[in-house]
């Protein structure tokens, strides 16, 4: 299939998602993740109307980045080495993956403007996952005003690998539940409106449960192997 024929699915599935929870699909931002793929089927992607590119490793960030010249907003969706903030940091419009107050500091020491953040959360509580716990998240959120540089526009989590769609499910309202608790406090550092959850194999139960940013690789734009 090519990258416009899934994208439409995908789209579609949104769509469904959507009408099921009662909500506008214009809410829910696809990110195409080009991490396993070339350059030439990530313009793919972009020719069939995508807007949000998201690469996990710096070197694969940098390089996407450096050839495709159209413009898009770039997402940097994996682990975040502190000492390679400095490289990527005033190139990337998004970062999912602010995890902990080590990394806040070195951004806030690196960053020349604002930086758009998503505070990655560990829902399922898995150890091989990265993100802090949920109950960690509100005093980590409250402490990031001491870093200017930082807005926390969301919250970000990968679900565990499973098909069990009460597990799936019960995650992602546990994020939107946490999500809405920091809304509430009007910080102004920290607006958290949106929600970073959903990849090929669960973006729709993400949707329905209130997803606005999904992550999605496999299903839109394939798996090369190199
Ligand atoms: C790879 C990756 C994705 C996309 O995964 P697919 O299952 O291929 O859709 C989403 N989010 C993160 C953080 C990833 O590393």
């Amino acid at each position: 299939m090519n990258v416009s024929e899934n994208l439409a699915e995908i789209q579609e599935r949104i769509a469904k998602a959507c009408e099921k929870s009662s909500r506008n699909p214009e809410e829910v931002n696809i990110i195409a993740v080009t991490k396993y793929v070339s350059v030439e089927r990530a313009r793919e992607a972009i020719q069939a109307g995508i807007r949000h590119l998201g690469e996990n490793r710096v070197d694969g960030f940098l390089h996407k980045q450096e050839v495709i010249q159209e413009h898009v907003d770039w997402h940097f969706i994996g682990t975040l080495q502190s000492r390679k903030v400095k490289k990527v940091i005033d190139q990337l419009d998004y970062l999912h993956s602010l995890d902990r107050l080590s990394l806040a500091k070195e951004i806030e020491k690196r960053a020349s403007k604002s930086v758009s953040c998503f505070v990655q959360v560990n829902v399922s509580g898995e150890e091989s996952k990265h993100g802090m716990k949920p109950q960690e998240v509100e005093n980590f959120i409250r402490d990031l005003k001491e870093y200017p540089s930082i807005q926390v526009i969301g919250l970000m989590t990968m679900a565990p690998y499973t098909d069990d769609e009460n597990v799936l499910r019960g995650c992602f309202r546990t994020m939107r539940e946490l999500r809405d608790q920091i809304r509430e406090k009007n910080y102004s550092h920290a607006p958290c409106n949106y929600l970073s959850m959903g990849m090929s194999n669960d973006f729709e139960i993400a949707v329905e449960e209130g997803a606005t940013h999904v992550r999605i690789g496999t299903s839109l734009v394939g798996k090369e192997t190199v």
